[in-house]
């Protein structure tokens, strides 16, 4: 009996594989782009062993970090860029951008709909107000999307059209929105029409869960500023914690003197004991990216076999990490964050349960087994309590941990009851 049932799983995953062979080597053709790039760009500046050491106090004349920042704008091919462990998370690098090029009075536009939710925080959209945009005097404009995901042409035209912006944001990712991720293609065409009604509007991109899942960077599409967190796509996995801001210099040494001082700017910041794991974790990115995408698209290939519907399907392209499975109760995404959970490499004994997040107005259950606190390249599920039953699940660190982990949810799910029967 038991023995079926393992050949009965062996056969599906067999199918499965055999169904996404050409999807993932198109993801590997990506990466093998980028990995070109960001080599060309390590070589370009004479990365050597001295520039992965780190620095102490003010990290005056830190050769390391300069080098590093070098490598970050040659391969987003713009002017400049602040890429430090001082900035916390992707948050807090969107927020040096926001707060770096807005003045009070001016007016700032999300292009893309509803901000992720930490965003919309700091804009002055959620329940605090302290220190937001919103109590700097920064008026604040949404445009949603059109029903197909993509950009809503007229209702963009219309803000464009009546008053002066400041700065238009567009965000790539879908993030848990349940929304699809924008390709840099569609973002070019709104950059485009954004410079054309406006043409001084300063254009960031919230870069978080895109780098590298393309083979151009939003930067490269015309926009004048990006930022994301090193504990997503740049940081490879191995970067410890970080963010990164890159664009034209001027706007990226606003955003740096709100790191740090008027006056300091990117001139000061140390790393502590060393570069190594920013280097290299950059350089690994391209490859890890390509692993975590190969395990989305195997994640969905499986659970569309098995009857439960996931987005993007396996064969979408992409532009994000983020994978949403639908499940039929909260009895089962229980199951298939717990089954990832035991999956991981860290804390595989520990029983995820929901929990009242700050912010989120149901129950949240998630499933982290990282080495990186909160680091969602790795392997990571989460889940609102709420109907439609929809995890998230983003990441993985090796296209092997991600097809077991997949599999492991997939095997739960069956055992307690959950699979649509067929
Ligand atoms: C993760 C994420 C952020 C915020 O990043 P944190 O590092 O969690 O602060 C912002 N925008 C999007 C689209 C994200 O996915």
């Amino acid at each position: 009996m038991q023995g079926r049932n393992e050949e009965r799983w062996d056969v599906l995953v067999d199918k499965v594989e055999r169904r996404i062979i050409r999807r993932r080597r198109s993801i590997e053709r990506t990466a093998w782009v980028n990995q070109q790039k960001v080599l060309e760009a390590f070589r370009h500046f004479r990365v050597s062993d001295v520039h992965l050491r780190g620095s102490t106090g003010y990290g005056y004349n830190d050769r390391g970090r300069e080098i590093l920042e070098n490598v970050y704008a040659r391969v987003f091919r713009t002017e400049a860029a602040l890429v430090r462990p001082q900035i916390v998370s992707g948050t807090h690098a969107l927020a040096l951008a926001l707060f770096g090029v807005l003045r009070p009075g001016d007016r700032l536009v999300y292009a893309t709909g509803e901000p992720y939710d930490t965003l919309r925080t700091v804009i002055g959209e959620g329940e605090s107000r302290e220190g937001t945009l919103r109590e700097w005097g920064i008026t604040y404009k949404q445009v949603e999307l059109g029903p197909d995901g993509g950009p809503d042409w007229d209702a963009l035209d219309r803000v464009l059209g009546s008053v002066a912006v400041r700065m238009v944001v567009l965000q790539r990712s879908g993030g848990y929105s349940g929304r699809r991720a924008l390709s840099v293609d569609e973002l070019e065409q709104v950059i485009r029409r954004i410079k054309r009604r406006q043409p001084d509007a300063v254009v960031l991109v919230d870069n978080c869960y895109g780098e590298f899942t393309e083979t151009r960077e939003p930067t490269e599409a015309g926009a004048d500023l990006a930022a994301g967190s090193l504990i997503k796509n740049p940081g490879g996995g191995l970067a410890p914690t970080g963010g990164y801001v890159v664009g034209r210099s001027n706007l990226v040494h606003a955003a740096a003197c709100r790191l740090t001082a008027p006056g300091i700017g990117g001139e000061a910041g140390p790393t502590g004991p060393e570069w190594r794991l920013f280097y290299q974790g950059f350089f690994l990115a391209p490859h890890t990216v390509s692993q975590a995408l190969q395990s989305a698209v195997f994640g969905a290939a499986l659970f569309e076999a098995l009857g439960l519907s996931s987005r993007p399907g396996w064969a979408e392209d992409r532009s994000d990490l983020v994978q949403q499975v639908d499940l039929p109760s909260g009895e089962a995404v229980l199951t298939f964050c717990r089954a990832i959970q035991q999956a991981s490499p860290v804390d595989s004994h520990v029983v995820p349960e929901p929990w009242a997040m700050p912010g989120y107005p149901d129950p949240v259950v998630m499933a982290a087994g990282t080495f990186v606190q909160g680091g969602s390249l790795e392997l990571s599920a989460d889940a609102p309590m709420r109907p439609p039953f929809r995890v998230f699940v983003q990441g993985g660190l090796t296209y092997e941990h991600g097809k077991l982990a997949y599999l492991c949810a997939a095997r739960a799910l069956e055992e307690a009851g959950h699979l649509p029967r067929g």
